[in-house]
């Protein structure tokens, strides 16, 4: 067998034992053993977690998460409607060419990907745009790391009535998110990111009354959201089309484990150590972080290349996966830079395990 390595990256990531255990049984999707006993259970426990309102329904749906934020652009905005984008990132720019894909009209407040999203903009563009119907966010822009203003920006679709759709793919479950509190209507995620379970379906938590009204907005048969729901809701969590069962049996032990950490405050609390102390080791080993501080998220951090004549990415990486760990590159357009996530099955002394490792594949 391969070596095992630690992924530090932000999805795939590492999963526990446990997890990848619960992958060893084939299960029946006619049984209610499946049905009932595991996807029902799963869309309640993604609801409890969203808030304590019941107000919300969980659809899952095949693929990877973009398939996700794809299902429910298509389905939750109509032909009619028009869509604000706030996009600082890769995962921004997705959305955007997301809605060109589906002819929906759309009005963009892009930044850089350093560039926190301002404001007073974004309330200027909803007072002068009275059209716009929904505000799409990302919540961590998993191109930097960064943390978008999101209590901010859903105050103002509160503020203006409009439905507020998030990307939170990359923190839902490793920081805490009440929909409720917080104006949410629409929230996407995946099974291999903040819950730490295996990658092949996404999620969208939404308010009950408004996919209620999607019927027939979808452009598209397989990210049909509104109908996946349907048949979920009336057969009991039963899936259109053939379901993940593995992935879904992995993410309901993901999900045990979870609740059994200590829930979503306890996995934001060990993330954010994770962070700090990955932070602070590498500053000492002389490496610069792309963000300032406060616009951080704890889950992923951007580092700029050294500017050492003989760095190279590619070798810095081979030197450290030998040692045991797997670095992500960066998606930065302007800055040679690197990443590296610390949610997953990834703790202290890894961290600490990692930073010894940099310091000796640091050859340059
Ligand atoms: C991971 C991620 C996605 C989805 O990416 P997939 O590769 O399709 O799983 C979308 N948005 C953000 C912010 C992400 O981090």
């Amino acid at each position: 067998m391969d070596k095992n390595y630690l992924l530090l990256t932000p999805g795939p990531l590492t999963t526990s034992a446990t997890v990848k255990q619960a992958m060893l049984k084939d299960w029946c999707t006619w049984d209610e053993e499946y049905n009932v006993g595991i996807v029902q259970k799963i869309r309640s426990e993604l609801c409890q977690l969203a808030s304590t309102s019941d107000q919300f329904t969980a659809t899952l749906m095949q693929g990877s998460g973009t398939a996700s934020v794809e299902a429910a652009l298509g389905t939750f905005i109509n032909k009619n409607a028009t869509v604000l984008v706030i996009n600082n990132g890769a995962y921004g720019a997705r959305i955007k060419q997301i809605a060109e894909y589906l002819t929906i009209n759309l009005i963009a407040l892009d930044y850089s990907e350093t560039h926190y999203p301002d404001i007073s903009q974004i309330k200027n563009t909803l007072e002068n745009h009275p059209h716009i119907t929904h505000i799409v966010m990302v919540h961590c822009e998993t191109t930097t790391g960064m943390l978008n203003p999101l209590e901010k920006v859903a105050a103002l679709a509160k503020e203006f009535n409009k439905v507020m759709i998030l990307d939170a793919m990359s923190s839902f479950g490793g920081i805490p998110i009440d929909m409720q509190k917080l104006h949410i209507d629409v929230l996407i995620s995946s099974s291999n990111k903040c819950i730490q379970g295996v990658p092949g379906f996404g999620f969208v938590i939404s308010k009950k009354s408004l996919i209620a009204q999607c019927r027939g907005n979808a452009r598209s048969l397989s990210l049909d959201l509104f109908d996946q729901w349907e048949t979920m809701e009336k057969h009991n969590g039963k899936w259109r089309f053939t379901s993940p069962t593995h992935v879904v049996r992995a993410f309901d032990q993901a999900l045990t484990e979870l609740h059994d950490e200590g829930g979503v405050a306890a996995r934001h609390k060990r993330y954010t150590a994770n962070q700090s102390l990955l932070v602070s080791g590498m500053k000492e080993l002389g490496f610069t972080p792309l963000l300032p501080k406060q616009l951080h998220s704890p889950i992923i951090t951007t580092f700029l290349s050294p500017e050492a004549e003989h760095y190279d990415f590619k070798r810095f990486y081979l030197t450290l996966k030998s040692l045991g760990y797997v670095i992500y590159p960066g998606k930065v357009s302007d800055s040679d830079c690197f990443r590296i996530g610390n949610i997953g099955e990834v703790y202290q002394s890894d961290i600490e395990g990692l930073l010894q490792a940099i310091s000796e594949a640091k050859d340059w």
